[in-house]
């Protein structure tokens, strides 16, 4: 790991977002903070720390002499080691004007202030030692959340919650370690303070909270990128519709995109707090030439890149050739049937028993687009589907880094396992259970490269 040293320059970006808005933040931090600000704006008392003081905002002339006030703004100051940086930090919140802000901000990096990169604030914090990664990286997400689910385990995470549950194994790998450094130190004496069946022992029992630790990615992938759902069958099933049902209620999401390429309309919704993203095979209007094939192909294209898949079949007609085909497609992936157009046939002949027999495995639940029945409970069974029974706990892996960083802490743990069993020397079992460490430890950005570091603050929006 490479020397870091806290960064000392004053640093300064507008916090808030671009655009029109009642308040608008220009953020300082760094040691020069005070004095920038007392020279940027016309304090009508000195800055006290955690106390918010009136100022005026001044236009400046070319040659630098005053003119007229332009805006009133609150000072707000944060001394070291007390605030978001564990640097001095000052927070000028005037109106939300761009020109204001842009005004401040220009004039407070003529004043000695660097422009901000990307994460920079939250990256000093976790330079001070006040964040660790995954707090940092949670800042990240709950700016970004997109559902409360989402802010939720991104607050949770940010609480600190996987990092305590990370804890314990650490101690307990560093306990292991210090055991073995102390056997090697001792081995002249011919002190045997660790025998085989003990290390092994205390090597296993680092094992289940790791391996459950790995497995919580699951639900915290679920939470933090969603799913794909595609939504398949023959053109009239009435896909489209099921799609707009679907989408009426649960249009928490709005970032729909235009249909792709390959005719697909993809629409986000956030179902109980998931973000799902519902890919409708649309596009393909009746009384097309080999309109039938179209709609088979384009299904499987939206097929390939589904996490799960909701196949429609029209209750009045019985299945044919290419949903058979299509079904079998469908493979392993989690699938589930809705027969729509309920209500076009009899009450006493429920239509998921009619095709119950015949595609065994696969759920079917009988719909309606039209009427609305049965749209509940396509929810719920979506759900159940999407969640594959997940418990919802604190402390997840939210992210693909921090699931590398367990599963290469266990595949440490699991060569020391292998070359104590075959009674090598500590030494190399050492060697083994450091490279377990520096995983674990790369979880909270302990041994993170600066590299990596750059790279994950890099995604962060200017400002924070
Ligand atoms: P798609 O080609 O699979 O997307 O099918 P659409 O959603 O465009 O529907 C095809 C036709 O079936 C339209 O005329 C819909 O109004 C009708 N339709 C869709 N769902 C139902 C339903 O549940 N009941 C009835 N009676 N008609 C439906």
């Amino acid at each position: 790991m490479t020397e870091r040293t806290a960064a000392t320059d004053t640093i300064a970006a507008i916090s808030t977002p671009p655009g029109r808005g009642g308040i608008g933040i220009v953020r300082l931090s760094g040691t020069d903070s005070v004095s920038i600000a007392a020279q940027l704006v016309r304090l009508r008392h000195p800055l006290m720390p955690a106390h918010v003081r009136l100022a005026d905002v001044i236009a400046y002339s070319e040659t630098g002499a005053e003119l007229e006030v332009i805006d009133e703004a609150l000072v707000t100051y944060f001394d070291a080691p007390n605030s978001y940086t564990s640097e001095d930090v000052v927070e000028i919140a005037a109106h939300g004007s761009p020109v204001i802000l842009d005004f401040l901000l220009r004039r407070a990096l003529a004043l000695g202030a660097r422009l901000a990169d990307p994460g920079e604030f939250t990256q000093r914090a976790f330079l001070s030692g006040r964040l660790d990664l995954t707090q940092a990286e949670a800042v990240r997400d709950l700016i970004e959340a997109q559902t409360l689910t989402q802010a939720r385990q991104a607050a949770s995470q940010m609480g600190g919650a996987l990092s305590r549950r990370v804890m314990p194994v650490k101690h307990a790998l560093v306990e292991l370690i210090a055991l073995l450094e102390a056997g090697i130190d001792f081995a002249e004496d011919d002190v045997d303070v660790a025998p085989q069946v003990e290390i092994a022992r205390r090597i296993d029992a680092l094992k289940p909270p790791l391996t459950a630790l790995e497995a919580s990615f699951a639900r915290g992938r679920l939470v933090h990128y969603g799913l794909t759902l595609a939504i398949v069958g023959r053109p009239n099933a009435g896909k489209s519709s099921l799609f707009n049902r679907l989408v009426e209620r649960d249009r928490a999401i709005v970032t729909a995109s235009p249909g792709t390429t390959r005719d697909l309309v993809t629409e986000r919704i956030s179902l109980d707090g998931i973000p799902l993203e519902l890919v409708d095979t649309a596009g393909l209007r009746e009384g097309l030439e080999e309109a039938e094939q179209m709609g088979i192909r384009r299904s499987r294209e939206a097929l390939a890149e589904a996490d799960l898949v909701l196949i429609v079949l029209d209750a009045t007609e019985p299945i044919n050739e290419e949903e058979r085909r299509l079904l079998a497609a469908t493979d392993s992936r989690p699938a589930l049937i809705a027969v729509n157009k309920s209500d076009l046939i009899a009450n006493d002949r429920a239509a998921s028993d009619l095709y119950a027999k015949e595609l065994l495995d696969v759920p079917a639940l009988a719909t309606s687009a039209l009427t609305g029945e049965g749209i509940e409970e396509l929810r719920a069974q979506i759900l159940r589907l999407a969640t594959g029974g997940a418990a919802a706990e604190t402390g997840l892996l939210t992210n693909l880094r921090q699931h590398q960083a367990v599963t290469d802490t266990l595949n440490a743990l699991a060569d020391a396992s292998r070359a104590n069993a075959s009674s090598i020397p500590h030494e190399m079992i050492l060697l083994d259970l450091y490279r377990a460490l520096w995983a674990l430890d790369s979880l909270t950005g302990q041994t993170t490269s600066d590299d990596i570091l750059n790279l994950i603050f890099s995604t962060f929006c200017i400002g924070k």
